[in-house]
């Protein structure tokens, strides 16, 4: 009766997969055009078993190419929790004291960094270390510098460093890409970032400098600074930002609320973006050239991403970013495949620089030049 469920089954997918395919409309075209699919499985840990982690997971449920095999926690009764709900077995267990003995497992391919941003850049040296492939969260790091050493930490141990922009992937967002690269818009002129929500829990680690590293432009800014990049297509070359602050006392010295910046790109393109802790419903890019425009809203929360330009409404697929990512991923760790918006650590070093501009230019009033 129901034909794409006895399809799916027939191919061994779980009930969990079932679940979640109605959302996962490229999953299901993937799996439907590829029949059964016997070619390597990323086998993957993930580290911080928080809030993301847990959806990355889930999301990973649905992938054919990726495989969630093991954990790296902190917090022993995560550890139990999800060994129950995903099937890991107890030597795919970790904890931060003893991570570094995954280099004796065999069975663990990449290690996925999910923890707070300040601690990336340690973890991910003792995973290159460890000789498995990394994956880490955005921000990639605290600052350039941190960014470059993991680059260097990765390329000196031979594994591969990828960053979760799963923007890069996404359908719309793609399209777009499609159509600024055949002209379609014309000469880019100018491109608008709106980025934020307002922080809750004055407790959390987001509004702890030595976790978050920053305030707002660490969190969520950086979607508005990576998008700037791939709506534009060009590296920005100035920058200049201002930071207000309407309460000190929850966003203290050193964790941003609310900063405005602007871009100027190599073709005389400019940029305006907002990234803010301080206020809801703000998840929007525009992108304007002399023949056309795009707009997209949501443009980089988790879906569905909604948009139209000048020819009309976007309507490609709807996807589990998460899930589309780890497919991804898994093919540029073992087939080299290359996406069309770069995922590496050096593109998360690019946005690193310019984080660590945009709060020069918040700190001395100047404005900044990039070289990136
Ligand atoms: P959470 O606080 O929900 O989870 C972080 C997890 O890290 C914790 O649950 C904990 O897991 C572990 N951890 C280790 N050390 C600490 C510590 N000192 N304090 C707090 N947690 C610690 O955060 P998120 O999952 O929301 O964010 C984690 C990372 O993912 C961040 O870098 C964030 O920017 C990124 N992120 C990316 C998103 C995206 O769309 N790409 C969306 C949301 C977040 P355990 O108990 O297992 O040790």
């Amino acid at each position: 009766m129901n034909t794409r469920r006895n399809f799916l089954q027939n191919l061994g997918l779980s009930t969990l997969m079932l679940q979640l395919t109605p959302l996962n409309s490229w999953a299901e075209s993937n799996i439907l055009t590829n029949e059964r699919y016997d070619g390597p499985v990323l086998r993957v840990a993930i580290m911080g078993l928080g809030s993301y982690g847990s959806r990355v997971a889930d999301a990973m449920q649905a992938c054919t190419r990726a495989k969630l095999v093991g954990v790296i926690s902190g917090t022993p009764s995560k550890i139990k929790d999800w060994q129950s709900k995903y099937n890991i077995p107890e030597k795919n267990c970790y904890n931060y004291q003893n991570f570094d003995q995954i280099r004796n497992n065999p069975n663990i391919d990449a290690v996925y960094v999910i923890t707070p941003n300040a601690l990336h850049h340690n973890q991910v040296l003792r995973v290159a270390k460890a000789g498995k492939h990394v994956i880490c969260e955005k921000p990639m790091a605290l600052n350039a510098k941190e960014g470059h050493e993991m680059v260097d930490a990765c390329k000196k141990a031979k594994v591969k460093l990828l960053v979760g922009y799963r923007m890069h992937f996404e359908p719309r967002t793609l399209e777009i890409i499609r159509m600024r690269n055949a002209g379609e818009f014309g000469r880019i002129l100018f491109f608008q970032g709106l980025c934020g929500f307002r922080a809750g829990d004055p407790a959390q680690w987001r509004l702890n400098k030595q976790l978050a590293g920053g305030g707002s432009m660490m969190d969520i800014g950086i979607y508005a600074i990576n998008g700037a990049r791939y709506m534009v297509g060009e590296e920005p070359v100035w920058v200049t930002a201002q930071e207000t602050k309407t309460d000190p006392i929850k966003f203290k010295e050193g964790v941003d609320e609310t900063i405005q910046f602007q871009f100027g790109f190599p073709s005389g393109a400019t940029a305006s973006c907002l990234s803010t802790y301080n206020m809801n419903n703000l998840d929007k890019f525009f992108l304007n050239g002399e023949k056309g425009f795009a707009e997209l809203q949501p443009s980089t929360g988790y879906g569905p991403i909604q948009g139209k330009t000048h020819k009309g409404a976007l309507n490609q697929p709807i996807t589990v970013h998460q899930t589309v990512q780890m497919e991804e991923m898994a093919q540029i760790i073992f087939e080299n495949k290359k996406p069309i918006v770069p995922i590496d650590g050096e593109e998360a070093v690019k946005d690193l620089k310019i984080i660590d501009a945009i709060y020069l230019a918040v700190k001395t009033g100047n404005k900044v030049g990039l070289k990136l």
